[in-house]
């Protein structure tokens, strides 16, 4: 029995998916994805242009619907059937995946159904990804965390305080779905010009913007696929 696959995608260029991931994909029978509905009824996925700009044959995709914003029940609906349909089709002697972007372990809801999975004693496996702040650090050739520094990744609920604590004691920070501390962010950088912030918005793909001049990061509006690096003042 083939192990349900649970791919990496990479954070929105196609080439930085791993060539494992990648070769797992092309022999795949079935790859689930997730897609969301927009307000306007626009069905859009980052996962699904990732796995066509890579040539992955589009019979082998099925798009399941997740629910815009924080709707967890809706959510756990939605990875509920998924882990059915997988199983079932696994139990078949399928190969199944099930993508994620950047890294499917970090900060990826999906990772639910890997669990259940793995509860009722199904095969599971794991392909490890580029997490986006590890590409946008690249991007701008930042060195994001260097010698004895330590490196803290908030997922979105921050004070400019706890900020300030962080880069007191030298830590590099990472804060990811920004969306979330638009006004945190903004007050500490009014509070703290001197720290060095590098904002970065859809890393990987045709949208992609990085700005380090902190006076214009105070004026954004932080869409969801954008993350904030913080370092303490370069001396
Ligand atoms: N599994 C993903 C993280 C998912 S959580 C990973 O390994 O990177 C979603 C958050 O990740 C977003 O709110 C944003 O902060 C960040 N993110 C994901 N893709 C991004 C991209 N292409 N550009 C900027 N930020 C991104």
């Amino acid at each position: 029995m083939h192990p349900v696959q649970f791919v990496s995608l990479g954070p929105g260029e196609p080439e930085l998916i791993t060539v494992k991931g990648l070769k797992v994909l092309q022999t795949a029978d079935r790859i689930f994805c997730p897609e969301t509905l927009t307000k306007d009824g626009r069905r859009i996925s980052r996962a699904v242009d990732i796995l066509l700009q890579l040539d992955i044959p589009e019979n082998t995709i099925y798009r399941f619907s997740l629910p815009m914003n924080k709707q967890r029940e809706k959510a756990l609906e939605a990875y509920n059937q998924v882990y059915i349909d997988a199983s079932t089709l696994q139990q078949k002697g399928e190969k199944v995946c099930i993508v994620a972007e950047g890294d499917a372990g970090f900060y990826s809801s999906i990772h639910y159904i890997y669990e259940k999975l793995q509860t009722d004693c199904i095969p599971v496996e794991h392909i490890a990804g580029i997490p986006a702040f590890i590409a946008a650090g690249a991007k701008a050739g930042l060195h994001i965390a260097s010698q004895e520094e330590q490196l803290t990744v908030i997922p979105g609920i921050t004070t400019a305080e706890e900020i300030e604590k962080l880069i007191n004691r030298k830590r590099a920070i990472v804060i990811m779905k920004l969306s979330q501390c638009t006004d945190e962010i903004h007050r500490c950088i009014r509070l703290h010009p001197e720290y060095c912030y590098h904002y970065f918005e859809n890393v990987g793909t045709p949208e992609e913007m990085y700005i380090n001049d902190s006076k214009r990061i105070a004026t954004l509006r932080f869409p969801y696929f954008s993350l904030l690096i913080i370092r303490p003042k370069a001396f």
